[in-house]
Protein backbone atom coordinates (compact mmCIF):
# COMPACT_ATOMS: atom_id res chain seq x y z
CA UNK A 1 0.00 0.00 0.00
CA UNK A 2 1.01 3.58 -0.59
CA UNK A 3 -0.44 6.94 0.41
CA UNK A 4 0.13 10.03 0.60
CA UNK A 5 -0.25 12.19 3.65
CA UNK A 6 -2.03 15.84 2.60
CA UNK A 7 -2.41 17.15 6.33
CA UNK A 8 -1.71 21.09 6.18
CA UNK A 9 0.89 22.25 8.49
CA UNK A 10 0.87 25.58 10.52
CA UNK A 11 3.96 26.74 9.68
CA UNK A 12 3.07 26.30 5.49
CA UNK A 13 5.72 23.58 4.81
CA UNK A 14 5.94 20.82 2.20
CA UNK A 15 3.94 18.26 3.33
CA UNK A 16 3.96 16.18 0.99
CA UNK A 17 5.52 12.80 2.39
CA UNK A 18 4.94 9.12 0.54
CA UNK A 19 4.03 6.71 2.82
CA UNK A 20 4.34 2.87 2.21
CA UNK A 21 4.13 0.23 4.35
CA UNK A 22 1.70 -3.22 5.07
CA UNK A 23 -2.15 -2.68 5.51
CA UNK A 24 -1.19 -3.08 9.86
CA UNK A 25 0.77 -0.05 10.14
CA UNK A 26 -0.73 3.48 10.63
CA UNK A 27 -0.65 6.21 7.81
CA UNK A 28 2.16 8.78 8.79
CA UNK A 29 1.82 12.34 9.60
CA UNK A 30 2.84 14.66 7.31
CA UNK A 31 6.67 15.72 7.34
CA UNK A 32 8.27 18.72 6.34
CA UNK A 33 11.28 17.26 3.65
CA UNK A 34 12.81 20.87 3.37
CA UNK A 35 15.75 22.82 4.93
CA UNK A 36 14.94 24.73 7.53
CA UNK A 37 16.98 27.71 8.03
CA UNK A 38 16.15 31.25 9.42
CA UNK A 39 12.75 29.57 10.10
CA UNK A 40 12.29 29.28 6.47
CA UNK A 41 11.18 25.64 4.93
CA UNK A 42 13.26 25.94 1.80
CA UNK A 43 14.69 24.39 -1.06
CA UNK A 44 18.49 24.31 -1.64
CA UNK A 45 20.71 26.67 -3.30
CA UNK A 46 22.56 24.98 -5.14
CA UNK A 47 22.14 25.21 -9.09
CA UNK A 48 22.37 22.42 -11.65
CA UNK A 49 22.95 19.58 -8.71
CA UNK A 50 20.90 16.94 -9.68
CA UNK A 51 21.54 14.62 -6.32
CA UNK A 52 18.85 14.10 -4.41
CA UNK A 53 18.04 12.19 -1.31
CA UNK A 54 15.36 9.43 -0.52
CA UNK A 55 14.34 8.16 2.87
CA UNK A 56 13.89 4.89 2.75
CA UNK A 57 11.66 2.10 4.49
CA UNK A 58 14.45 -0.53 5.90
CA UNK A 59 11.45 -3.10 5.58
CA UNK A 60 10.76 -3.11 2.47
CA UNK A 61 13.17 -0.95 0.99
CA UNK A 62 10.74 1.57 -0.66
CA UNK A 63 11.03 5.11 -0.56
CA UNK A 64 9.29 7.04 2.30
CA UNK A 65 9.92 10.50 1.18
CA UNK A 66 12.57 12.61 -1.00
CA UNK A 67 14.21 15.22 1.27
CA UNK A 68 15.97 18.19 0.09
CA UNK A 69 19.50 17.87 -0.60
CA UNK A 70 21.50 20.53 0.83
CA UNK A 71 24.82 21.96 -0.49
CA UNK A 72 27.59 23.48 0.98
CA UNK A 73 26.25 26.88 0.13
CA UNK A 74 22.76 25.87 2.19
CA UNK A 75 25.56 25.33 4.92
CA UNK A 76 26.49 28.94 5.02
CA UNK A 77 23.25 30.00 4.92
CA UNK A 78 22.31 28.01 7.73
CA UNK A 79 25.21 29.34 9.82
CA UNK A 80 24.48 32.53 8.18
CA UNK A 81 20.98 32.47 10.48
CA UNK A 82 22.49 30.81 13.82
CA UNK A 83 25.08 33.56 13.79
CA UNK A 84 22.51 36.10 13.72
CA UNK A 85 20.27 34.47 15.90
CA UNK A 86 22.95 34.07 18.68
CA UNK A 87 23.20 37.12 20.03
CA UNK A 88 19.06 37.62 20.85
CA UNK A 89 18.94 33.99 21.69
CA UNK A 90 21.73 34.31 24.26
CA UNK A 91 19.99 37.30 26.08
CA UNK A 92 17.15 35.47 25.99
CA UNK A 93 16.35 34.30 30.29
CA UNK A 94 16.97 30.93 31.28
CA UNK A 95 13.44 30.65 32.54
CA UNK A 96 12.36 31.94 28.96
CA UNK A 97 14.24 29.47 27.21
CA UNK A 98 13.58 26.47 29.87
CA UNK A 99 9.90 27.44 29.51
CA UNK A 100 10.14 26.74 25.30
CA UNK A 101 11.94 23.49 26.52
CA UNK A 102 9.30 22.46 28.48
CA UNK A 103 6.67 23.61 25.98
CA UNK A 104 8.66 21.15 23.45
CA UNK A 105 8.50 18.58 26.36
CA UNK A 106 4.21 18.88 26.76
CA UNK A 107 3.90 18.87 22.88
CA UNK A 108 6.42 16.04 21.93
CA UNK A 109 4.66 13.45 24.68
CA UNK A 110 1.22 14.62 23.54
CA UNK A 111 2.46 13.25 19.69
CA UNK A 112 3.98 10.47 20.90
CA UNK A 113 2.35 7.89 18.27
CA UNK A 114 3.14 10.73 15.09
CA UNK A 115 6.76 10.19 16.40
CA UNK A 116 6.47 6.85 16.90
CA UNK A 117 5.41 5.77 13.32
CA UNK A 118 7.99 8.13 11.90
CA UNK A 119 10.44 6.21 13.56
CA UNK A 120 9.30 2.97 13.08
CA UNK A 121 9.46 4.21 9.37
CA UNK A 122 12.94 5.50 8.46
CA UNK A 123 14.52 3.46 11.19
CA UNK A 124 12.77 0.00 11.51
CA UNK A 125 12.52 -0.50 15.18
CA UNK A 126 9.20 -1.76 16.41
CA UNK A 127 6.78 0.73 17.55
CA UNK A 128 7.55 -0.38 21.31
CA UNK A 129 10.47 1.06 21.14
CA UNK A 130 9.72 4.13 19.03
CA UNK A 131 7.43 5.01 21.46
CA UNK A 132 10.24 4.28 24.78
CA UNK A 133 12.56 6.80 22.42
CA UNK A 134 10.22 9.50 22.36
CA UNK A 135 9.90 9.23 25.88
CA UNK A 136 13.82 9.25 26.16
CA UNK A 137 13.89 11.58 23.76
CA UNK A 138 11.25 13.86 25.66
CA UNK A 139 13.36 13.40 29.10
CA UNK A 140 16.00 15.59 27.60
CA UNK A 141 13.66 18.38 27.02
CA UNK A 142 12.04 18.47 30.38
CA UNK A 143 15.38 18.09 32.17
CA UNK A 144 16.93 20.94 30.59
CA UNK A 145 14.13 22.91 31.11
CA UNK A 146 14.95 22.30 34.76
CA UNK A 147 18.72 22.93 34.28
CA UNK A 148 18.80 26.14 31.98
CA UNK A 149 17.84 28.08 35.33
CA UNK A 150 20.72 26.18 37.09
CA UNK A 151 23.79 27.14 34.95
CA UNK A 152 25.38 28.54 38.33
CA UNK A 153 28.89 30.64 38.49
CA UNK A 154 31.10 30.86 41.62
CA UNK A 155 32.51 34.03 43.66
CA UNK A 156 35.45 33.83 46.19
CA UNK A 157 38.22 36.15 47.83
CA UNK A 158 41.57 35.70 46.20
CA UNK A 159 43.96 33.74 48.82
CA UNK A 160 46.20 37.01 48.96
CA UNK A 161 42.93 39.21 49.75
CA UNK A 162 43.78 41.63 47.32
CA UNK A 163 40.94 40.70 44.78
CA UNK A 164 37.50 39.32 44.20
CA UNK A 165 36.76 36.38 41.42
CA UNK A 166 33.64 36.02 39.99
CA UNK A 167 32.79 33.19 37.46
CA UNK A 168 30.31 33.42 35.08
CA UNK A 169 28.75 30.71 32.46
CA UNK A 170 28.38 32.01 28.89
CA UNK A 171 26.78 30.17 26.18
CA UNK A 172 30.40 29.14 23.97
CA UNK A 173 27.80 30.34 20.26
CA UNK A 174 26.55 28.65 17.17
CA UNK A 175 27.16 25.04 17.52
CA UNK A 176 26.81 21.77 14.71
CA UNK A 177 25.49 19.11 15.83
CA UNK A 178 25.38 15.96 13.74
CA UNK A 179 23.81 13.02 14.67
CA UNK A 180 23.56 9.13 13.34
CA UNK A 181 20.25 7.02 12.39
CA UNK A 182 20.01 4.52 14.98
CA UNK A 183 18.12 7.19 17.34
CA UNK A 184 17.10 9.63 15.23
CA UNK A 185 15.25 11.40 17.88
CA UNK A 186 16.83 10.81 21.05
CA UNK A 187 20.03 11.54 19.86
CA UNK A 188 18.65 14.90 18.62
CA UNK A 189 16.97 16.23 21.61
CA UNK A 190 20.15 15.39 24.01
CA UNK A 191 22.26 17.94 22.04
CA UNK A 192 19.46 20.66 21.26
CA UNK A 193 18.19 20.46 24.85
CA UNK A 194 21.71 21.42 26.39
CA UNK A 195 22.51 23.93 23.44
CA UNK A 196 19.27 25.96 23.50
CA UNK A 197 18.70 25.67 27.36
CA UNK A 198 22.57 27.61 27.21
CA UNK A 199 21.86 30.30 25.13
CA UNK A 200 23.62 28.59 22.02
CA UNK A 201 22.19 28.25 18.52
CA UNK A 202 22.51 25.30 16.49
CA UNK A 203 22.87 24.11 12.72
CA UNK A 204 21.60 20.18 13.19
CA UNK A 205 22.69 17.70 10.70
CA UNK A 206 21.11 14.79 10.66
CA UNK A 207 22.19 11.03 9.57
CA UNK A 208 20.81 11.15 5.72
CA UNK A 209 19.35 7.31 6.47
CA UNK A 210 16.38 9.10 8.66
CA UNK A 211 16.00 12.83 8.38
CA UNK A 212 12.19 12.97 8.99
CA UNK A 213 12.52 12.27 12.56
CA UNK A 214 14.66 15.29 13.03
CA UNK A 215 12.28 17.37 10.40
CA UNK A 216 9.45 16.89 12.32
CA UNK A 217 10.83 17.58 15.59
CA UNK A 218 12.07 20.77 14.38
CA UNK A 219 8.49 21.88 13.00
CA UNK A 220 7.68 20.87 16.61
CA UNK A 221 10.52 23.50 17.85
CA UNK A 222 8.88 26.34 15.31
CA UNK A 223 5.39 25.20 17.06
CA UNK A 224 6.16 26.17 20.42
CA UNK A 225 7.92 29.45 19.37
CA UNK A 226 11.30 28.93 18.81
CA UNK A 227 12.74 31.90 17.27
CA UNK A 228 13.79 31.85 13.11
CA UNK A 229 17.00 30.90 13.62
CA UNK A 230 17.76 29.27 16.75
CA UNK A 231 17.64 25.96 15.28
CA UNK A 232 18.49 24.98 11.68
CA UNK A 233 18.38 22.03 9.88
CA UNK A 234 20.37 20.64 6.93
CA UNK A 235 19.58 17.41 5.12
CA UNK A 236 22.11 15.80 2.73
CA UNK A 237 23.59 13.37 0.88
CA UNK A 238 26.94 15.06 1.04
CA UNK A 239 27.91 15.38 4.81
CA UNK A 240 31.86 15.15 3.82
CA UNK A 241 30.87 18.60 1.85
CA UNK A 242 28.80 20.01 4.36
CA UNK A 243 30.19 19.79 7.17
CA UNK A 244 33.06 21.13 6.07
CA UNK A 245 31.73 24.08 5.37
CA UNK A 246 30.36 24.43 8.38
CA UNK A 247 33.49 23.79 10.49
CA UNK A 248 36.08 26.64 8.12
CA UNK A 249 33.32 28.74 9.23
CA UNK A 250 34.87 31.09 12.29
CA UNK A 251 31.63 31.83 13.22
CA UNK A 252 30.90 28.27 14.78
CA UNK A 253 32.77 27.30 18.11
CA UNK A 254 31.40 24.01 19.21
CA UNK A 255 30.62 21.06 17.03
CA UNK A 256 28.98 17.79 19.25
CA UNK A 257 29.05 14.88 17.21
CA UNK A 258 27.27 11.43 17.63
CA UNK A 259 28.29 8.43 15.40
CA UNK A 260 31.27 5.93 14.57
CA UNK A 261 34.80 6.38 16.05
CA UNK A 262 36.06 6.75 12.22
CA UNK A 263 34.23 9.77 11.72
CA UNK A 264 34.76 11.40 14.80
CA UNK A 265 38.25 10.93 14.10
CA UNK A 266 38.02 12.91 11.15
CA UNK A 267 35.74 15.75 12.68
CA UNK A 268 38.18 15.94 15.27
CA UNK A 269 40.98 16.59 13.41
CA UNK A 270 38.99 19.29 11.04
CA UNK A 271 38.16 21.07 14.39
CA UNK A 272 41.36 21.35 15.02
CA UNK A 273 41.73 24.61 12.61
CA UNK A 274 39.03 26.58 14.31
CA UNK A 275 39.93 25.30 17.80
CA UNK A 276 36.37 24.12 18.54
CA UNK A 277 34.60 22.92 21.54
CA UNK A 278 33.83 19.34 20.63
CA UNK A 279 31.55 16.73 22.21
CA UNK A 280 32.92 13.13 20.67
CA UNK A 281 29.91 10.46 21.48
CA UNK A 282 31.13 7.33 19.55
CA UNK A 283 31.27 3.90 19.11
CA UNK A 284 31.23 1.37 21.96
CA UNK A 285 32.31 -2.31 22.32
CA UNK A 286 30.57 -3.34 25.76
CA UNK A 287 31.80 -6.18 27.53
CA UNK A 288 29.10 -7.96 29.95
CA UNK A 289 30.43 -10.23 32.77
CA UNK A 290 28.58 -12.90 33.94
CA UNK A 291 30.42 -13.94 36.65
CA UNK A 292 29.28 -17.85 38.30
CA UNK A 293 27.47 -16.40 41.56
CA UNK A 294 25.24 -14.03 39.25
CA UNK A 295 21.51 -14.69 39.75
CA UNK A 296 21.40 -16.45 36.20
CA UNK A 297 17.28 -15.21 35.28
CA UNK A 298 18.42 -11.77 35.91
CA UNK A 299 21.69 -12.28 33.73
CA UNK A 300 20.24 -13.55 31.04
CA UNK A 301 17.07 -10.63 31.01
CA UNK A 302 20.15 -8.25 31.62
CA UNK A 303 21.54 -9.78 28.75
CA UNK A 304 18.27 -9.63 26.10
CA UNK A 305 18.24 -5.65 27.03
CA UNK A 306 21.41 -4.94 26.71
CA UNK A 307 21.54 -6.92 23.19
CA UNK A 308 18.55 -6.58 21.32
CA UNK A 309 17.43 -2.82 22.56
CA UNK A 310 17.56 -1.35 19.11
CA UNK A 311 17.76 -4.45 17.33
CA UNK A 312 21.34 -4.74 19.07
CA UNK A 313 22.25 -1.36 16.63
CA UNK A 314 22.94 0.70 20.05
CA UNK A 315 26.71 2.18 21.00
CA UNK A 316 25.79 0.60 24.40
CA UNK A 317 24.90 -2.85 23.24
CA UNK A 318 26.62 -5.18 25.27
CA UNK A 319 29.00 -6.46 22.18
CA UNK A 320 31.12 -9.18 23.99
CA UNK A 321 29.18 -11.74 26.43
CA UNK A 322 32.39 -12.40 28.79
CA UNK A 323 30.81 -15.21 31.11
CA UNK A 324 32.39 -17.76 34.08
CA UNK A 325 33.35 -21.19 32.05
CA UNK A 326 31.41 -23.00 34.84
CA UNK A 327 27.94 -21.49 33.72
CA UNK A 328 28.74 -20.46 30.10
CA UNK A 329 26.36 -23.76 29.11
CA UNK A 330 23.79 -22.55 31.57
CA UNK A 331 23.72 -19.26 30.29
CA UNK A 332 24.09 -19.89 26.55
CA UNK A 333 21.19 -21.75 26.08
CA UNK A 334 18.98 -19.99 28.19
CA UNK A 335 20.28 -16.58 26.52
CA UNK A 336 19.74 -18.81 23.17
CA UNK A 337 15.70 -19.82 24.20
CA UNK A 338 14.92 -15.66 24.42
CA UNK A 339 16.64 -14.72 21.82
CA UNK A 340 14.77 -17.60 19.53
CA UNK A 341 11.63 -16.18 20.73
CA UNK A 342 11.87 -13.21 19.05
CA UNK A 343 9.20 -12.56 16.74
CA UNK A 344 11.33 -10.89 13.47
CA UNK A 345 9.13 -8.45 11.27
CA UNK A 346 8.28 -5.12 10.44
CA UNK A 347 8.29 -2.40 12.96
CA UNK A 348 4.94 -1.47 12.29
CA UNK A 349 3.28 -4.86 12.91
CA UNK A 350 2.33 -5.26 16.56
CA UNK A 351 3.70 -8.29 17.58
CA UNK A 352 7.02 -7.51 16.13
CA UNK A 353 10.05 -7.61 18.81
CA UNK A 354 12.63 -7.27 16.15
CA UNK A 355 12.81 -5.31 13.25
CA UNK A 356 14.61 -4.67 10.16
CA UNK A 357 18.56 -3.60 10.47
CA UNK A 358 18.81 -0.66 9.23
CA UNK A 359 19.71 -1.51 5.73
CA UNK A 360 21.00 -4.40 3.43
CA UNK A 361 24.75 -3.51 3.86
CA UNK A 362 24.82 -3.40 7.94
CA UNK A 363 22.99 -6.17 7.56
CA UNK A 364 25.56 -8.02 5.52
CA UNK A 365 28.04 -6.52 7.37
CA UNK A 366 26.98 -8.03 10.62
CA UNK A 367 26.40 -11.41 8.54
CA UNK A 368 29.99 -11.30 7.17
CA UNK A 369 31.63 -10.69 11.23
CA UNK A 370 29.40 -14.13 11.97
CA UNK A 371 30.75 -16.50 9.63
CA UNK A 372 34.19 -15.24 10.11
CA UNK A 373 33.59 -16.17 14.12
CA UNK A 374 32.32 -19.58 13.50
CA UNK A 375 35.35 -20.11 10.93
CA UNK A 376 37.47 -19.11 13.74
CA UNK A 377 36.20 -21.61 16.05
CA UNK A 378 32.79 -20.72 17.59
CA UNK A 379 29.99 -22.51 17.95
CA UNK A 380 26.90 -21.45 16.44
CA UNK A 381 24.39 -21.99 19.05
CA UNK A 382 21.06 -20.41 17.02
CA UNK A 383 21.92 -18.99 13.13
CA UNK A 384 19.29 -19.24 10.73
CA UNK A 385 20.33 -18.75 6.71
CA UNK A 386 20.51 -15.36 5.68
CA UNK A 387 17.74 -13.77 3.43
CA UNK A 388 19.96 -11.90 0.08
CA UNK A 389 19.16 -8.66 -0.37
CA UNK A 390 17.07 -8.10 2.89
CA UNK A 391 17.75 -6.16 5.84
CA UNK A 392 16.86 -8.63 8.05
CA UNK A 393 18.66 -10.77 10.16
CA UNK A 394 16.85 -13.29 13.08
CA UNK A 395 19.32 -13.27 16.42
CA UNK A 396 22.33 -15.42 16.51
CA UNK A 397 23.51 -16.52 19.65
CA UNK A 398 28.02 -17.34 19.34
CA UNK A 399 29.12 -19.88 22.09
CA UNK A 400 32.92 -20.08 22.84
CA UNK A 401 33.83 -17.52 20.76
CA UNK A 402 37.66 -16.71 19.99
CA UNK A 403 38.65 -13.66 21.63
CA UNK A 404 41.23 -12.92 18.28
CA UNK A 405 38.03 -12.86 16.05
CA UNK A 406 37.84 -9.78 14.17
CA UNK A 407 33.68 -9.84 15.97
CA UNK A 408 35.50 -9.43 18.79
CA UNK A 409 37.25 -6.36 17.94
CA UNK A 410 34.57 -3.84 16.00
CA UNK A 411 31.38 -3.54 17.14
CA UNK A 412 28.67 -5.38 15.91
CA UNK A 413 25.65 -3.08 15.96
CA UNK A 414 22.90 -6.27 15.15
CA UNK A 415 21.07 -8.98 17.20
CA UNK A 416 23.72 -11.16 17.68
CA UNK A 417 25.06 -12.32 21.03
CA UNK A 418 29.35 -13.68 20.92
CA UNK A 419 29.93 -15.36 24.23
CA UNK A 420 33.78 -15.75 25.58
CA UNK A 421 34.74 -17.95 28.36
CA UNK A 422 36.61 -16.60 31.52
CA UNK A 423 38.66 -18.79 34.36
CA UNK A 424 38.77 -16.12 36.61
CA UNK A 425 38.42 -12.46 37.61
CA UNK A 426 41.20 -11.08 36.23
CA UNK A 427 41.11 -12.85 33.46
CA UNK A 428 37.53 -10.99 33.29
CA UNK A 429 38.34 -7.62 33.36
CA UNK A 430 41.37 -8.08 31.16
CA UNK A 431 39.18 -9.54 28.15
CA UNK A 432 36.86 -6.67 29.10
CA UNK A 433 39.38 -3.87 28.71
CA UNK A 434 41.26 -5.33 25.85
CA UNK A 435 39.28 -3.21 23.19
CA UNK A 436 40.49 0.60 22.17
CA UNK A 437 36.64 1.19 22.78
CA UNK A 438 35.31 2.53 26.25
CA UNK A 439 31.83 3.20 26.96
CA UNK A 440 29.52 1.39 28.51
CA UNK A 441 30.41 -2.13 30.70
CA UNK A 442 28.16 -4.39 32.36
CA UNK A 443 28.37 -6.82 35.40
CA UNK A 444 26.25 -9.60 36.92
CA UNK A 445 27.12 -11.32 40.48
CA UNK A 446 25.34 -11.09 43.88
CA UNK A 447 28.68 -10.51 45.58
CA UNK A 448 28.87 -7.04 46.31
CA UNK A 449 32.45 -6.84 46.52
CA UNK A 450 32.87 -8.55 43.05
CA UNK A 451 30.77 -5.60 41.96
CA UNK A 452 32.92 -3.08 43.56
CA UNK A 453 35.73 -4.07 41.80
CA UNK A 454 33.80 -4.40 38.42
CA UNK A 455 33.10 -0.57 38.63
CA UNK A 456 36.20 0.29 39.39
CA UNK A 457 38.17 -2.10 36.96
CA UNK A 458 36.12 -1.82 33.76
CA UNK A 459 37.60 1.09 31.77
CA UNK A 460 34.72 2.87 30.63
CA UNK A 461 32.62 5.82 30.80
CA UNK A 462 29.26 3.80 32.62
CA UNK A 463 28.87 0.92 33.94
CA UNK A 464 25.41 -1.35 34.25
CA UNK A 465 25.74 -3.49 37.64
CA UNK A 466 22.72 -5.83 37.96
CA UNK A 467 21.06 -4.35 35.06
CA UNK A 468 21.17 -4.12 30.73
CA UNK A 469 20.37 -0.24 30.62
CA UNK A 470 22.12 2.83 31.78
CA UNK A 471 20.80 5.12 29.51
CA UNK A 472 18.73 7.99 31.15
CA UNK A 473 18.46 12.16 30.64
CA UNK A 474 19.65 13.03 34.24
CA UNK A 475 23.13 10.30 34.35
CA UNK A 476 26.37 11.54 32.47
CA UNK A 477 26.58 9.36 29.17
CA UNK A 478 29.85 9.41 27.49
CA UNK A 479 32.36 7.09 26.85
CA UNK A 480 36.93 6.99 27.92
CA UNK A 481 39.10 6.29 24.98
CA UNK A 482 38.10 5.77 21.90
CA UNK A 483 34.72 6.02 22.80
CA UNK A 484 34.49 9.96 23.01
CA UNK A 485 35.20 13.22 24.58
CA UNK A 486 32.71 15.04 27.29
CA UNK A 487 29.27 13.89 28.56
CA UNK A 488 25.60 13.80 27.18
CA UNK A 489 22.64 14.43 29.87
CA UNK A 490 22.77 15.23 33.43
CA UNK A 491 24.50 18.82 34.67
CA UNK A 492 27.17 17.96 32.58
CA UNK A 493 25.62 18.16 29.15
CA UNK A 494 24.86 21.86 30.20
CA UNK A 495 28.77 22.57 30.83
CA UNK A 496 29.78 20.99 27.08
CA UNK A 497 27.52 24.46 25.78
CA UNK A 498 29.02 27.08 28.09
CA UNK A 499 32.48 28.88 28.71
CA UNK A 500 33.32 29.98 31.67
CA UNK A 501 34.46 33.50 32.05
CA UNK A 502 36.47 35.04 35.20
CA UNK A 503 35.58 38.59 36.21
CA UNK A 504 38.41 39.99 38.88
CA UNK A 505 38.46 42.98 41.01
CA UNK A 506 39.57 45.08 43.92
CA UNK A 507 38.72 44.74 47.54
P1 LIG B 1 28.46 7.52 11.13
O1 LIG B 1 29.69 7.98 11.83
O2 LIG B 1 28.58 6.87 9.82
O3 LIG B 1 27.50 8.77 10.88
C1 LIG B 1 27.13 9.63 11.93
C2 LIG B 1 26.83 11.00 11.36
O4 LIG B 1 28.02 11.51 10.77
C3 LIG B 1 25.76 11.01 10.28
O5 LIG B 1 24.99 12.16 10.44
C4 LIG B 1 26.58 11.09 9.01
O6 LIG B 1 25.90 11.72 7.95
C5 LIG B 1 27.73 11.94 9.45
N1 LIG B 1 28.94 11.76 8.64
C6 LIG B 1 29.37 10.65 8.02
N2 LIG B 1 30.52 10.91 7.36
C7 LIG B 1 30.81 12.21 7.59
C8 LIG B 1 31.88 13.06 7.20
N3 LIG B 1 32.88 12.64 6.43
N4 LIG B 1 31.87 14.33 7.62
C9 LIG B 1 30.87 14.77 8.40
N5 LIG B 1 29.84 14.03 8.81
C10 LIG B 1 29.81 12.76 8.41
O7 LIG B 1 27.67 6.65 12.19
P2 LIG B 1 26.26 5.94 12.02
O8 LIG B 1 26.47 4.73 11.18
O9 LIG B 1 25.21 6.92 11.61
O10 LIG B 1 25.93 5.54 13.52
C11 LIG B 1 26.45 4.41 14.10
C12 LIG B 1 27.64 4.78 14.97
O11 LIG B 1 27.27 5.78 15.91
C13 LIG B 1 28.10 3.59 15.78
O12 LIG B 1 29.50 3.52 15.79
C14 LIG B 1 27.58 3.91 17.18
O13 LIG B 1 28.28 3.31 18.21
C15 LIG B 1 27.69 5.39 17.22
N6 LIG B 1 26.81 5.94 18.23
C16 LIG B 1 27.36 6.42 19.39
C17 LIG B 1 26.55 6.89 20.38
C18 LIG B 1 27.15 7.42 21.65
O14 LIG B 1 26.45 8.12 22.37
N7 LIG B 1 28.39 7.14 21.98
C19 LIG B 1 25.17 6.91 20.22
C20 LIG B 1 24.62 6.42 19.04
C21 LIG B 1 25.47 5.94 18.04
Amino acid sequence: MSSTTTEATESGHRSDTAVSGSAACRLLPAVPTALLIAGEWRETRARGVTSSLEVENPATSEVLATVVDAAPDDATDAVDAASAAFTSWARTSPRQRGELLRAAFELLTDRTEDFAAIITAEMGKPLAESRAEVRYGAEFLRWYSEEAVRATGTARTAPDGSSFHVTMRQPVGPSLLITPWNFPLAMATRKIAPALAAGCTVVLKPAEETPLTALLFCALLTEVGLPPGVVNVLTTSRPGQVVSRILDDPRIRKLSFTGSTQVGRVLLEASAKGILRTSMELGGNAPFLVFHDADLAAAVDGAVIAKLRNGGQSCVAANRFIVDRRIMGEFSAALTEKMHAQVVGPGCDPATTLGPMINVRQRDRAAALVDSAISDGAEPLLFDPVEPGSAFLSPVVLSDVKPGSSIAGQEIFAPVAAIYPFDSEEEAFRLASDTDAGLVGFAYSTDAARLSRAATSLECGMVGLNRGLVSDASAPFGGVKHSGLGREGSEAGLQEYLETKYVSYPI
